[in-house]
């Protein structure tokens, strides 16, 4: 019986989707999988500033943080705003005291005229996806944690992946990128076969028709939410991580979301598989493990006990042997001036995408 874990890791995150929440809905309801992405996400990524990209991430993390998470792995898209935004996010994520690892997601879905396209396999490297290339090298050279960041197959040129994998190679670090999340993208795993290494991240996965090296983050919440179907990932053989895809860092409740649409599937599942998955995330973040996070409950280290107690709060986070957040509240920063700001650049982000 326990009340502390260690420090919970979001393993896949869009820190700049944080404002999103009461952003203008698309004029006409999205019928699949590319009408939400071009009706909704590429509409918001294409508004980001370098501000409101700052203050999406500060909230966003501030959040990860009160909800006991203290390492995101974040995958990030501003199209008109490329070079530069790394450093933005990790500024914001040291700001809150979160400790990140970021990417900026490559793709020729903006052609060079500006416009958004089909992306044809066979088609050239665009100008926005070497910008993004070179901002991923840029980023990594600084030194702070990085992967070389890939929107998903379906939306980059064989050219593209093909820089992708070799710019990952130099530097020594993974591939984060969308994999097979919704039939669009159902040939990703035929695409990616000749590059992906067991350091990749492999985002989604519920469409792969093979196996791929890497680990696969599972992110529950937004796979129902996108209605995109199960992805099964205690059929894989690859590790397995929870992330959220920007809908929050609340992990215990992603863990809640994850076991519950396992038991959907599978009447005989145990929480058991995702309570390992929530923990693998610590494989990106060992010194999460040294963290201490009290939570509102003092069975927080019994999967079946936490799989049904809904509502179980972060009270404290220790990290580095110093408190972080006391009685729920942040220590170092104050988080109405974070909503605060955030909120102005929400109303911001909005009028920019209208
Ligand atoms: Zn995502």
């Amino acid at each position: 019986m326990s009340a502390i874990t260690p420090g919970m890791v979001c393993a896949h995150h869009h820190l700049y989707s944080s404002l999103a929440r009461g952003m203008p809905g698309p004029l006409t309801t999205p019928t699949n999988f590319s009408e939400i992405l071009r009706d909704i996400w590429w509409k918001l990524d294409a508004a980001l500033d370098q501000e409101i990209i700052y203050w999406s991430a500060a909230l966003g993390a501030a959040e990860a943080l009160l909800s006991g998470t203290t390492s995101v792995i974040d995958h990030h898209e501003s199209p008109f705003c490329i070079e530069g935004s790394l450093d933005v996010i990790a500024d914001a994520c040291e700001f809150v005291g979160v400790r990140h690892l970021l990417s900026y997601g490559i793709t020729d879905r903006w052609s060079d005229n500006g416009a958004l396209v089909q992306v044809s396999p066979s088609g050239s490297m665009t100008q926005a996806a070497k910008r993004g290339l070179e901002e991923n090298k840029r980023y990594a050279l600084t030194g702070r944690p990085a992967m070389v960041g890939v929107h998903a197959a379906f939306t980059c040129t064989d050219d593209t992946l093909e820089h992708a994998a070799a710019l990952s190679e130099e530097l020594g670090v993974g591939v984060h990128i969308h994999v097979a999340e919704a039939p669009e993208d159902a040939n990703a795993g035929a695409r990616l076969e000749e590059f992906a290494r067991d350091n990749w991240l492999l985002v989604h996965a519920v469409h792969l028709d093979r196996y791929l090296p890497g680990v696969i983050a599972h992110n529950p919440r937004s796979n129902m939410n996108n209605s995109v179907g199960y992805a099964r990932p205690s059929l894989r053989t690859n590790t397995i991580v929870l992330g959220t895809d920007g809908i929050g860092a609340d992990m215990l409740e992603e863990f809640r979301l994850s076991f519950v649409r396992h038991r959907d599937d599978d009447r005989s599942a145990t929480p058991d598989n995702s309570w390992k998955w929530l923990q693998n995330g610590n494989q990106f973040f060992p010194e999460a493990l040294n963290d201490k996070v009290t939570w509102s409950y003092d069975h927080v280290d019994d999967p079946w006990k936490v799989a049904y107690t809904p509502g179980i709060r972060c009270v404290q986070v220790e990290m580095n042997g110093k408190k972080v957040v006391d009685n729920g509240l942040p220590v170092h920063f104050d988080i109405q001036e974070v909503r605060a700001k955030a909120s102005e650049q929400a109303a911001r982000l909005f009028e920019r995408m209208s």
